[in-house]
């Protein structure tokens, strides 16, 4: 009785406001408009009210980093990376709160919270350690008494647009190079996870990140996305969206000669071959379609399997799926949580529907759950589609929900072709014992990432990540890769000789 009693008051307590980071302060939208970020599993829970903002508080924001730049750039590189070191021992110490925030506000059980903070404390390290080398390189002028050098120096203030699905980590691969570099910040993080970002920045605050080092706007991609990406006081940008809304910020970008970093959509898929493991397939099928209720920018939305082990597969995956546990991502023995908000399991709905009108099979799943214990939350069944040709919207478009398509392919050959026959080119994998067909795999699949023997999902931070064709603009966010876009390289000569030398006039023969 008595735990029912505080369960039903902490419901109805106030929810704690939040406010915007400009310049080292916690300060109020001008705009006056807030909004409720509120629980995906139960949307009665309301973990806090948030800024609504509008262009006067980038302006606002804009300005901060504009001043804190001048100052920051002038700080050693290992000694603004110490600042890293701090903060990543920080957030060791309150990983467990941070996961249970994130699953909070956007729904993915526990395990993968803790590992999505974690992603950010390995990133942490990661590019703390760059603080110590952000190399350049010196090399031999053609002429005498002449030195010449490339050096890297800052961007100057970055824009940063990120979101719902990986709260922190997203954050952290874009926030921390960009500091390291001596760049300094304003982010909107997604309107659905706001508190995620705000930890990661808390966290820096207090290890000693300088006033208005990062500052953080909440609110619409409209009213505070695009003026970030439109003031010309921002000098680069970085996005992690679906592919509709990067093509509008990088040609927004584009108008203003400005470096544009865009990580969007994907559409992946597991090859499995008549040789495989097929019950380490079935693990790895379950964990990347399933794994974040399938809204991974990686998750495994297509299965192309050939003839001898398609059906054996597709009845193996159906039976595991069944017995998923669905329900809030709190509850420790929960397999797959919610979807992140009405629209997002509207979109499922609407796929399951057209995949079922143009002729493929629902082997297990297909249904919104809205009943009972799922009735204030955005629940839908781990689904498993059969018979889906590859020419179907099912098997080419992204879903961004917990459905697989099984499709059946003729040859290594053939599946290599379907995998690469969607706009999209982040993730893939392979599932054989054959090292020959790995390694044709390896060369053929035309994607960012591909994995043998292991799900489209599972990115490490010191990797370069990110996809080709409608996936990405050519830049790597994590690995070394990511700070050449937080960076410029400025080359330097430095002519001792004390006269007028000519390049590719002077000639000295030997
Ligand atoms: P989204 O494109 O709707 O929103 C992403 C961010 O852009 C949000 O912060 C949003 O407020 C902002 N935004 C929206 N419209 C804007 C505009 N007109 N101007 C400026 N900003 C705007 O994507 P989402 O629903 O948050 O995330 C899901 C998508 O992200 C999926 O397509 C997924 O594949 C992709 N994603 C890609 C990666 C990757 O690294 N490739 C990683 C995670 C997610």
């Amino acid at each position: 009785m008595v735990s029912l009693l505080r369960k039903d008051l902490s419901v109805r307590m106030a929810p704690k406001v939040y406010k915007n980071l400009i310049g080292g302060e916690w300060v109020e939208t001008r705009s006056k408009r807030t909004h409720e970020n509120t629980n995906p599993a139960d949307t009665r829970d309301v973990i806090g009210v948030f800024p609504h903002s509008d262009a006067s508080d980038v302006e606002a924001a804009v300005a901060a980093a504009k001043k804190a730049f001048e100052s920051w750039r002038l700080v050693p590189a290992p000694k603004r990376a110490d600042v890293l070191f701090r903060a990543a021992r920080i957030m060791e110490e309150r990983k467990e709160q941070y996961a249970k925030d994130m699953t909070r506000e956007m729904g993915k059980v526990l395990k993968e919270t803790r590992g999505d903070v974690q992603e950010a404390i390995d990133t942490l390290y990661f590019m703390a350690g760059e603080g110590r080398r952000l190399y350049g390189f010196t090399t031999p002028s053609e002429l005498p008494n002449k030195a010449a050098m490339a050096v890297r120096m800052p961007v100057g203030v970055c824009g940063m647009i990120t979101p719902w699905n990986f709260p922190m980590a997203i954050p952290s691969w874009k926030l921390l190079p960009a500091i390291v570099c001596g760049n300094t910040c304003v982010i909107k993080p997604a309107e659905d996870t706001p508190l995620s970002t705000l930890n990661l920045v808390q966290s820096l605050i207090e290890a000693g990140l300088p006033k208005g080092v990062i500052n953080i706007v909440f609110g619409s991609g409209k009213d505070v996305g695009t003026p970030i990406v439109q003031h010309p006081d921002v000098r680069a940008i970085s996005f992690t969206g679906s592919s509709e809304v990067g093509r509008l910020i990088g040609t927004m970008a584009a108008e203003q000669y400005k470096p544009c970093s865009l990580e969007m959509g994907g559409k992946n898929a597991i090859i499995v071959l008549d040789d495989a493991n097929i019950d380490l397939t079935v693990d790895g099928v379950l964990w990347g379609a399933f794994g974040t209720t399938g809204q991974r920018c990686t998750a495994t939305s297509r299965v192309i399997a050939t003839k001898k082990v398609y059906e054996q597969l597709a009845d193996k995956v159906a039976a595991r799926a069944k017995k998923l546990k669905i329900g809030s991502g709190l509850d420790e023995s929960v397999d797959v949580g919610p979807q992140i908000n009405r629209s997002q399991v509207e979109t499922t709905e609407t796929y399951v529907g057209i995949g079922k009108k143009e002729g493929a099979k629902v082997l297990i799943g297909g249904n919104r759950l809205a009943a009972g214990g799922y009735k204030h939350g955005f629940f839908y069944e781990p689904t498993v589609f059969v018979g889906v040709k590859n020419n179907m919207r099912i098997a080419q478009e992204e879903i961004f929900g917990p459905v697989v398509s099984m499709i059946q392919a003729d040859s290594l050959e053939q599946a290599i072709d379907y995998s690469n026959s969607v706009v999209y080119g982040l993730s893939t994998a392979i599932y054989t014992k054959d090292i020959n067909k790995a390694y044709r795999a390896m060369r053929d699949l035309y994607a960012g990432i591909t994995y043998v023997n292991a799900p489209t999902i599972g990115a490490e931070a010191h990797l370069p990540f990110g996809g080709v064709k409608a996936t990405g603009n050519g830049h790597r966010e994590g690995g070394w890769e990511v700070y050449e876009f937080y960076s410029e390289t400025k080359v330097c000569y430095v002519d001792y000789s004390g006269r007028l030398q000519r390049a590719q006039m002077d000639t000295y023969d030997v």
